[in-house]
Order: C-alpha cells, then sequence, then structure tokens
C-alpha cells in the first residue's frame, strides 16, 4: 500500500495576523475587516522593513554607479529578480521583465510584441471576463494596426466558454490574452487547456495573473505561457511594482516599447543598439525599492507556502458562500465550480454602492463597482456588483462580521 500524501499542516492565521500592522486598528469604531484584496492586499512587517532598510541603508541608482551604495543597491534589485524568477518557477532571471504593475506588463506586451510583430487580420483572443487592462490594449492596436480581436463568451455560472474560446483558435491567431483568475467573478480559467490549444496553432499565450498569483502557487514553465503578468501591490508587496515574465526567447525578438537610460548598448546619432533583456524593457530608473519590496514578499509568501495558502482561502471561501446564503435577495454573481479569493454578489432591491456604504460602517472593507470590467457586467445585465475579496489573513469570525453586516443592511433597506 502506498502511503497517503502528506497534506500540509493549515496555516496558523492567528499567527499570521501579527505580521500584518494595519489589521489591528478600529474603523469607525469596530475592529477592521479587511475584504478588498483584490483592489490591494495589505503588507506584511518583512516588506514594510525592506523598503525602510533600504531607503536607510542602501538607496543609490543602480547599474551605472562605481560607489558602494550603488553597487549594494544593484546587487539588492537584482537579487529581487532572480527571487521573482524563483516565485513563478520561470527558467532564466532574464524572463523576469520589472514594470509597473499589470497593466503596464499588459502594454509592454501590446506595444513591443503586437506593434513590432503583429499586423493587419492577425488576431487575438480575449475573454467577455477581462480586466479593462486586458482589452483597452489591444483595443489600441486593433486601431493602430489592424488587428482582429476575437472574444470568447462567458456562461451564466462565469466560466469561460471554452468550446467557443477554441472554436475562436485558427491559422490567424497570434496570440491569447486571457486572466488567470478572474478579478469581477474569481473564476479560475483552465489556462492549461488554453494554452495547449492555442500552441496548437501556433499563437502565443498571454495570462493575467493579477488576480491569481495571490491565491494558487504559479509555475510558468508548469503552465507553459508565454507571457505571465502580476502587480506587486495585490501580492502583498508594495505599488507601483509588478513583473512581466516572457519567455527569453520573445524578449530577444520583441523590439523595445520606451526608449531611454538603462535599456541602451551605444547611443549615437547615426543610430543607437539596445541592450539584452531583461534592460531592453526597463528604461529609465526602475522602482528599486518596489523590486526590493516585492521580493520580500515572494519570500515571506513561500515561506508560508503558496499551497497552505491556497488550501486555506479556498475553505474560507467555501464557508463564506454558504453563509452569505442565509441573507434573504442575494445573488452570487459567479458561480463556476473551480473560483479563487472572490465572492461577487447583488442584492435585491439595494444598489451595491449603498451595501458599501453601510458594511463600511460596520468597519467591512469591500468593493463596490463594475471592478473595471463593464463587458462582464453587461453580460449578466448588472451595472455593478459587491465584491467581497478574501487574503491569506482573512478568517471566519470576518466572513461572519460580513453576514451581520449584510444582514444590517437587509434590515435597514427592508
Ligand atoms: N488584471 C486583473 C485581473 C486585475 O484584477 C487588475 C487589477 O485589479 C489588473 C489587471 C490591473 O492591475 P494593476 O492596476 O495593478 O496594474
Amino acid at each position: 500500500m502506498s502511503a497517503p500524501a502528506l497534506r500540509p499542516a493549515p496555516l496558523d492565521v492567528a499567527r499570521v495576523r501579527e505580521d500584518f500592522p494595519v489589521l489591528h486598528q478600529q474603523v469607525r469604531g469596530r475592529p477592521l475587516v479587511y475584504l478588498d484584496n483584490a483592489a490591494t492586499a495589505q503588507k506584511p512587517r518583512v516588506v514594510i522593513e525592506a523598503l525602510s532598510r533600504y531607503y536607510e541603508r542602501d538607496n543609490a541608482n543602480i547599474h551605472r554607479g562605481v560607489h558602494a551604495l550603488s553597487e549594494r543597491a544593484t546587487e539588492a534589485y537584482e537579487g529581487a529578480r532572480e527571487r521573482l524568477r524563483r516565485f513563478l518557477n520561470a527558467a532564466d532571471r532574464r524572463e523576469i521583465v520589472f514594470v509597473r504593475g499589470t497593466t503596464e506588463a499588459i502594454n509592454l506586451v501590446a506595444q513591443s510584441f503586437g506593434r513590432g510583430l503583429l499586423g493587419p487580420g492577425d488576431e487575438v483572443v480575449l475573454t467577455q471576463l477581462e480586466h479593462h487592462s486586458n482589452i483597452v490594449p489591444w483595443q489600441l492596436l486593433e486601431r493602430e494596426r489592424g488587428v482582429r480581436l476575437r472574444v470568447a463568451p462567458v456562461l451564466d455560472d462565469g466560466s469561460v466558454d471554452l468550446e467557443a474560446l477554441l472554436g475562436l483558435l485558427g491559422p490567424r491567431t497570434r496570440l491569447v490574452a486571457v486572466a488567470h483568475v478572474s478579478n469581477a467573478l474569481g473564476t479560475v480559467l483552465p489556462v492549461r487547456r488554453i494554452v495547449e490549444a492555442a500552441h496548437a496553432v501556433g499563437a502565443r499565450v498571454l495570462l493575467d495573473g493579477a488576480q491569481a498569483a495571490p491565491h494558487l502557487p504559479v509555475d510558468v514553465q508548469a503552465l507553459g505561457c508565454d507571457f505571465y503578468c502580476l502587480s506587486g501591490h495585490k501580492l502583498y508587496g508594495p505599488t507601483g511594482i509588478g513583473v512581466l515574465y516572457a519567455r527569453l526567447e520573445l524578449l530577444e525578438a520583441m523590439p523595445p516599447w520606451q526608449g531611454g537610460g538603462d535599456m541602451i548598448r551605444t547611443v549615437s546619432f547615426a543610430g543607437s543598439t539596445f541592450a539584452d533583456p531583461p534592460h531592453k524593457f526597463e528604461a529609465g530608473t526602475p522602482h528599486i525599492a518596489g523590486a526590493i519590496g516585492l521580493a520580500a514578499a515572494a519570500d515571506y509568501l513561500e515561506g508560508l507556502g503558496m499551497e497552505r495558502i491556497r488550501a486555506h482561502e479556498e475553505a474560507l471561501l467555501a464557508y463564506a458562500t454558504e453563509a452569505v446564503g442565509s441573507v434573504p435577495g442575494l445573488r452570487l454573481v459567479g458561480t463556476a465550480p473551480e473560483k479563487a479569493g472572490i465572492l461577487s454578489f447583488v442584492l435585491e432591491g439595494v444598489h451595491p454602492h449603498d451595501i458599501g456604504t453601510i458594511l463600511d460602517h460596520e468597519g467591512v472593507a469591500v468593493r463596490a463597482g463594475h471592478h473595471c470590467a463593464m463587458p462582464v457586467m453587461e453580460r449578466f445585465g448588472l451595472a455593478a456588483t459587491v465584491r467581497a475579496s478574501f487574503g491569506l489573513y482573512n478568517t471566519r469570525e470576518e466572513v461572519d462580521a460580513l453576514v451581520a453586516a449584510l444582514h444590517r443592511v437587509r434590515e435597514i433597506f427592508g
């Protein structure tokens, strides 16, 4: 008989909460219940300390300096690249490009891969549930380059219609750009299947991992994707920093998208030559402290274990999904079989913004709106939903506080 698979010990959430100073405060006279993690996550002390340590001891510009501080800053910045490589299991640290966040990562791909390598009639396949930052950059390209956008529909439960998506793939498909996890509905997309099918027609695949990387272990080699984008601030790291992972051969073939210092090899008025990846795509002084803070966040998450985080959040989402069922007139938007981190809902007869305001008075922070995903809202005939989104430090007691506050909304609105 084979030994039973060892399950990782559950996350010690009470312990973990001690690492997040911001969580320990009262808001409007109530203990803060922070359920807006999909918008941005709170930062553990190790990240805050990594930022201040850098500014207190090492601050200098990187790559060009000949003095000790510059050497230290360069080492820390390039070390952060290696730590992000490991976090995503990329094959080579040159495949890690530091950017401002997911939005910039996708715009980089659209402006460089798209503008440089795509032309009229080439097709980019998206889905109806994409965040605006994975729609608008492609629309700009459509206008500029005559690229054609094809959009896979979403089913009633918030899953992507996979058959329809596969049916859109063909000889003109150059890129499939889809979310790994939907920020509006929480749906986890069958990305491996999509990568396989896209590669079978010779297309590249970009995964928008903004909402996946904080919740699931991400292994870009196992996923087989060509591009993977994430935002540091949703991953318990600083704002203004993120990662574009791209296969080295693609980065080598792609033209630069922004020009300036650090991305060149030589400059003359006769013409300039460019640095090798990833520096070719990092013009100007980057967010050095941000990269160092993000590396600290990646270390922190690795220390806790992404599998344990996933297990904790899955259990919490299941608990919350059931618990909100007790609120009369509440309807979940997005009930796909595989979801991560997000509970989107509407309450009959009450505007989502009113719900958000009342919850805030109860100390519960959620988001109300279209979540920068207007096409999928329209798909469900809605202008907005309320979105409670969970992070590794959230607890069942906090879900209970959310549900109690929703009952309070019901009392007020009848
Ligand atoms: N993609 C998804 C799925 C998101 O949820 C977000 C942010 O909410 C983004 C992209 C854009 O991320 P950022 O604003 O950090 O660039």
